[in-house]
């Protein structure tokens, strides 16, 4: 599994399998023993493997891109394989000029996984694109349609990770609801800092040069996986009441708050790991990246379980110090 996870943590699973049609998916489920556990990857850029896979790993090949009817003006509905790279998808739509998706230049992995994840970057998040989800049972090769207000959208969150049924369903396909005019979203992240430093005015501003904005942002603070393996932010940003927070600015007048709710502010992981001294430190063949602290890397040959370490104690360290439990956003597997 070594070159389908960008950790590039060297495990073995007891079978590999990747389908190319919907009809493939289902002959293979059936065909299977309902004994052996299953488990379905895209580019493995956001898990962690622990141990060796004792059971069938499955793989989309579904590419496809199929533009569907729509009456709205100015929308425009998409059918995307979920076997899709996801920057592939995002590149495509803005060749095509549809837009909505640009800010999610670049991000790693699978047009399937985004659609579980709700990836989310520079102010946006997949699932405010997404009309629905079309999906395949695992087990029984069941199909199942999810709308937009099924998959219950939210940070980093869709109903596909809830316990009831992570790991149960196959993206089959995706629908994403796309706009013909272009509304960039410049607010989050420099991006307008990006834009002064390059010349580029916002009135006359495209969007490929925004999505070409946005990979130069990304690329000058997170680590190319293909050099060093990592898996993106490897915590989640917590949130906290408001209370809790006032309580920690009275300590730390420098902390960086972004408000979520009158009542909850979310606090930058990478900020408590930074405060907390982890920031380019190394245990063994692992360490926190040096100018992204929420990203863990491997150095070299790790282990999953080493990785697991460091991000354990990184958590304890952080509880210790500031009272906040960061949860990984990366998926443990074994
Ligand atoms: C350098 C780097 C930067 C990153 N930056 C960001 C970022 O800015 N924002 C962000 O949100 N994430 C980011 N990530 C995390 C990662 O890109 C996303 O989580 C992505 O959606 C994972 O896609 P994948 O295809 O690799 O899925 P995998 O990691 O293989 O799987 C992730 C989850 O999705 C499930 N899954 C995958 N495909 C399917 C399918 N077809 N059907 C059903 N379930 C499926 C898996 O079972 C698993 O639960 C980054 C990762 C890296 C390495």
């Amino acid at each position: 599994m070594r070159y389908h996870n960008t950790f590039g943590i060297n495990v073995r699973c007891r079978r590999f399998a990747e389908y190319k049609n919907i009809g493939e998916l289902y002959e293979f489920i059936c065909s299977q023993p309902r004994t052996i556990q299953r488990l379905h990857i895209g580019k493995g850029s956001n898990l962690l493997f622990l141990n060796d896979y004792n059971g069938i790993v499955l793989r989309s090949q579904i590419n496809d891109v199929r533009q569907l009817p729509c009456e709205e003006p100015g929308v425009v509905r998409l059918r995307v394989g979920g076997g899709l790279v996801w920057d592939t998808f995002v590149n495509r739509c803005i060749q095509h000029g549809w837009y909505g998706v640009e800010n999610l230049s670049l991000i790693p992995g699978t047009v399937g996984a985004a659609a579980v994840q709700n990836i989310g970057a520079y102010g946006a998040e997949a699932g405010e694109f997404i009309e629905q989800v079309d999906c395949m049972n695992l087990w029984t090769g069941h199909r199942q349609v999810f709308t937009h207000d099924e998959c219950r959208y939210g940070y980093r969150f869709s109903v596909f990770k809830t316990p009831e049924m992570q790991g149960q369903w196959a993206v089959i396909h995706v629908i994403f609801r796309l706009s013909t005019s272009f509304q960039p979203r410049l607010d989050y992240g420099g991006i307008r800092n990006e834009l002064q430093r390059q010349g580029i005015s916002e009135a006359s501003l495209t969007a490929e040069q925004l999505r070409q904005t946005i990979i130069n942002v990304r690329q000058s603070k997170l680590p190319d996986p293909k050099v060093t393996g990592n898996a993106g932010s490897f915590f989640k940003n917590p949130v906290v009441g408001r209370e809790k927070f006032e309580q920690l600015a009275s300590c730390y007048p420098k902390i960086p708050p972004s408000d979520v709710s009158p009542y909850e502010v979310k606090i930058p992981a990478a900020w408590l790991i930074e405060q907390s001294g982890w920031k380019g430190r190394s245990q063994g063949r692992v360490a926190v990246h040096n100018r992204q602290p929420l990203v863990l890397v491997n150095l070299g040959g790790a282990q999953g379980e080493e990785v697991r370490q460091l991000a354990y104690d990184i958590v304890t360290d952080v509880e210790s110090r500031f009272g906040i439990h960061l949860e990984p956003e990366v998926i443990f597997i074994g």
